[in-house]
């Protein structure tokens, strides 16, 4: 038998993560009493992992439409984003104490340590008095009206902020997923998003470990789905990088409903398409004594010049002075466009978000389960996700402090 808390508002937060944490302080703001529940014997564990351990908490350029997933398309977003927004975010931080540092619209704690921020929202739990209760695994929440029973004490409302599939190690295992699915919720299905995207195509072995700098297109089906732009890193596997991790979501959603997936690489991002031909017979002008093979020192890495060469059927060899104006429209052609198939993403242990959760249809503007009232969700468990930059960290932080105050005024 659950035993019933002394006091109305008597709110549970299942996990510690950046979501709960900031759904837990401002229910306790509004005067409710309370309880988190964390699984580790540690809150916060994922948020000392994020950006390389600096913390990339928010972004100065803030705007719903970076969002996917049903959360974005319903509009939920953006409407959560408005109740806390990038610069709320910031103030509050500051109004803890932590100043912004800011890197290309990237906001970090001052220091660049991500326990500034965990800190922070550890000192102000315990100011207002949550009661943090750590190495508690929830297993079920159960609704005995008018009630919800939550380990061994019932509350009024409970917010789930289990997070959702990414790096499982740091404790976000999918459990509230099932929480939802046992209140007759639909979810829609997790999948890995910031994650390298996977290609067998044979051509690429032997570009590995070079980095350049590129433009990504992917397409669907053959119809273009993304695109973004920046340091692309050519593994073992296929494409990483963050331009490579911001289209896995989209990558990996289409992979799942068998559709065909593929990149398409600007090498020269900074030159249009267009005049990447001109560019590459000024090159040739430039210095035509020299053999093709080095063609291109100078502008691209040694190997992925010999890539371009054989995949434009033009021996090393050749002297500058004799490609052929057919010779660089093939090059242009396939230094702006070059098409890789994709196979696959890397999964749940190496990725950095969930795509996927519980879907919007099923929430209010606040968060809470239209099906079943003092049930709230927040965080990556809900289905939204952002680009890397600080989205999904404001994504928590915004819908922590929708679901807190809501679930506070609740009941
Ligand atoms: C390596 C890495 C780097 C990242 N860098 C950035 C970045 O720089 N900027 C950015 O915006 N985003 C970044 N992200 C994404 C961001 O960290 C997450 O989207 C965000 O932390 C999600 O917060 P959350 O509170 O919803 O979930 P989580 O942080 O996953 O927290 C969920 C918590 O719930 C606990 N829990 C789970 N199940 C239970 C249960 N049954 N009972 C009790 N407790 C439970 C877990 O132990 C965990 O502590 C990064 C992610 C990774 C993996």
């Amino acid at each position: 038998m659950a035993k019933v808390l002394s006091g109305k508002n008597r709110i549970a937060v299942i996990g510690g993560g950046a979501a709960g944490l900031m759904a837990a302080i401002f229910a306790s703001r509004e005067g409710s009493k309370v309880t988190l529940f964390e699984k580790n014997d540690r809150v916060g564990r994922k948020l000392l992992q994020t950006g390389n351990g600096k913390c990339n908490f928010t972004n100065i350029n803030m705007d719903e439409s970076f969002y996917h997933g049903s959360a974005a398309e319903a509009g939920l977003v953006k409407k959560v984003l408005e109740g806390f927004s990038e610069e709320d975010c910031a103030a509050f931080f500051k109004s803890l104490g932590v100043e912004s540092r800011e890197r290309k619209g990237c906001l970090y704690p001052y220091p660049e340590t991500a326990s500034a921020v965990l800190d922070v929202l550890r000192f102000e739990c315990e100011r207002l008095g949550v009661n943090i209760c750590i190495d508690r695994e929830i297993k079920a929440i159960k609704f005995i009206k008018p009630n919800y029973s939550v380990g061994d004490f019932s509350f009024n409302a409970v917010i789930i902020a289990t997070g959702g599939l990414a790096a499982p190690k740091t404790g976000s295992t999918g459990d509230g997923y099932g929480m939802a699915k046992a209140f007759s919720l639909s979810v829609n299905k997790p999948l890995p998003a910031l994650t390298l995207l996977k290609t067998s195509d044979k051509w690429f072995k032997g570009v590995e470990g070079i980095r350049a700098e590129a433009g990504l297109r992917l397409f669907v089906d053959g119809k273009a789905a993304g695109e973004s732009k920046g340091e692309l890193q050519l593994i073992k596997e296929g494409v990483s990088g963050i331009c490579a991790f911001d289209l896995s979501g989209t990558a990996a959603r289409a992979l799942d409903a068998g559709l065909e997936v593929s990149l398409s690489i600007d090498f020269l991002p900074n030159i249009e398409a267009s005049a990447v031909y001109d560019y590459l017979k000024e090159r040739r002008d430039g210095h035509p004594e020299r053999r093709a093979e080095f063609f291109f020192t100078g502008l691209f890495h040694k190997r992925l010049s010999e890539l371009f060469l054989r995949k434009a059927g033009i021996a090393g060899a050749k002297a500058a002075a004799c490609l052929t104006d057919k010779d660089i429209a093939g090059l242009s052609h396939i230094i702006s466009g070059l098409r890789l198939n994709i196979d696959g993403t890397g999964d749940f242990s190496r990725c950095q978000v969930t795509c996927g959760g519980v879907m919007a249809k099923e929430l209010n503007d606040n968060l809470m389960a239209k099906k079943s009232p003092g049930l709230f969700f927040c965080g990556e468990v809900v289905d939204a996700d952002g680009p890397c930059g600080g989205y999904n960290l404001q994504w928590a932080f915004s819908s922590g402090v929708a679901a807190g105050r809501a679930a506070a005024l609740y009941g």
